[in-house]
């Protein structure tokens, strides 16, 4: 399979470091803050519902679900003019509260339903990173 969508994400905000750290691992995690336990992405410094700074990093499961999305039919770059039309999806793991934005790479767009089941798979951007992207068959 080709890659997806071959431009590595750009240099993350300190926080999210540790987010592409696991990536790096293949490891899909997510911040739980240790104080009140509610897990939250993008990485944040405090928890937005009780500010601790306190956070540990909890393995997301395999499993999720196509919480919405969008087709793009118009490349906003000559790096991505291949691969139009391709999708942006919003991808939800309900048994933590958060969601994803990432890419569902198996599916054209007139089979993607909003709330269909998904799979995490990995894929590798030109420089090597590991990226979070989703099957939607047999997902
Ligand atoms: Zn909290």
């Amino acid at each position: 399979m080709s890659r997806y969508l071959p431009t590595p994400p750009p240099n993350p905000p300190m926080e999210a470091v540790p987010f592409w750290d696991w990536c790096r691992k293949r490891e899909l995690r997510f911040q739980q803050c240790s104080n009140c336990g509610r897990c939250r992405h993008h990485p944040a410094p405090y928890c937005r519902f009780c500010t601790s700074d306190q956070c540990q990093w909890v393995p997301a499961p395999e499993e999720a679900e196509l919480f919405s999305y969008t087709v793009i039919h118009n490349a906003v770059s000559e790096a991505l003019k291949a691969y139009v039309p391709y999708n942006i999806a919003v991808v939800a793991f309900p048994s933590l509260g958060v969601r994803l934005i990432s890419n569902v790479i198996d599916l054209e767009p007139s089979e993607l339903r909003i709330g269909m089941p998904l799979r995490l798979t990995w894929q590798e951007c030109d420089d090597g990173t590991p990226l979070p992207l989703f099957l939607g068959k047999n997902g």
